[in-house]
């Protein structure tokens, strides 16, 4: 495994890989890896025949006051999972590389970038999908590797991918959880002991939300007071929003369809959790 900190030469090698008729998965991350990235690169490593990881922590999706200069980083452990995981090249970008001096395009996503996390993250789809397009021009990838867990973040990358007519084949993966439905996430280490224990309750409102459905439920409203009821429960949880969506324009839908997006964002302490389900009601 080689890793690439420069852009022009990642940019070469990826054009002689696609002159030798090579597919390329691509698989974006922040770093911090853990078995939620694992699965997306084993699921690249057996679908290509070259494997390519980003590692960025992408100053332009934190907005102020965000965990930007604390996001965890441990690109030596990272690596070595990289290395171990039969990953050919992980590509570590610096900053200044990525945004020069006078940097000045961005991609938004109109009406989609606001919903759901965008509504208490301005700025932040904005800064996802702009790095991506990026990546993606600076690849070539035949197939890019996303997480169910950022569902959003994966609509809005499939859009922009349609949209702007990108030659690459999108594939999202199932969240990966911990033994007691905790999705796997790099913020996870923020939590305390306690915060941790008590960080199940995103997964077990989504669990009881997916039960009143598989009972009849279908009123969005009364399945979303529900789940408030539950979390509220926690007194180190703060509830930022809970939503059932279509997964169009992520817009609310009054009731329960098949393939709705039910998301919500928690916070525990001070840490900021996502997760989310697709209902497959019939
Ligand atoms: P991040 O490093 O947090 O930007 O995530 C990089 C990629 O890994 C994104 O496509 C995420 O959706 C995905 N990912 C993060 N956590 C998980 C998880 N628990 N299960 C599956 N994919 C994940």
């Amino acid at each position: 495994m080689k890793f690439v900190p420069d852009l022009k030469k990642l940019s070469a090698l990826t054009a002689k890989i696609k002159r030798l008729k090579m597919d390329i998965g691509f698989v974006p991350t922040m770093g911090a890896l853990h078995e939620g990235h694992f699965s997306l690169i084993n699921k690249a490593r057996k679908e290509n025949d070259i494997v390519i990881v980003s590692i960025f922590v992408n100053p332009a999706q934190f907005g102020r006051g965000e965990d930007f200069k604390k996001y965890p980083r441990s690109f030596k452990k990272d690596i070595a999972a990289c290395r171990k995981l039969g990953v050919d090249f992980v590509f570590l970008p610096e900053k200044e590389d990525m945004y020069p001096q006078g940097y000045s395009t961005f991609i938004d996503l109109e009406g989609l970038s606001g919903r759901l996390c965008g509504a208490f993250r301005p700025g932040h789809f904005r800064g996802v999908a702009t790095v991506v397009t990026k990546l993606l021009n600076i690849i070539h990838p035949d197939t890019l590797y996303l997480g169910q867990k950022d569902a959003q973040q994966a609509i809005i990358i499939s859009r922009m991918i349609k949209d702007l007519n990108f030659p690459v084949k999108v594939r999202i993966l199932s969240t990966q959880r911990q033994k007691d439905g905790l999705a796997l996430s790099s913020r996870n280490a923020f939590l305390s002991k306690k915060e941790r224990a008590g960080a199940t309750v995103l997964f077990k409102a989504l669990q009881l939300a997916e039960f009143l459905i598989s009972n009849g439920q279908r009123d969005s409203g009364r399945i979303i007071s529900r789940m408030k009821e539950l979390i509220q429960k926690n007194k180190q949880a703060r509830i930022e929003y809970i939503a059932i969506v279509e997964t169009g324009q992520l817009k609310d839908i009054k009731k329960v369809e098949p393939g709705c997006l039910i998301a919500l964002a928690v916070k525990i302490g001070k840490t900021r959790l996502i997760d989310n389900t697709i209902i497959g009601c019939a």
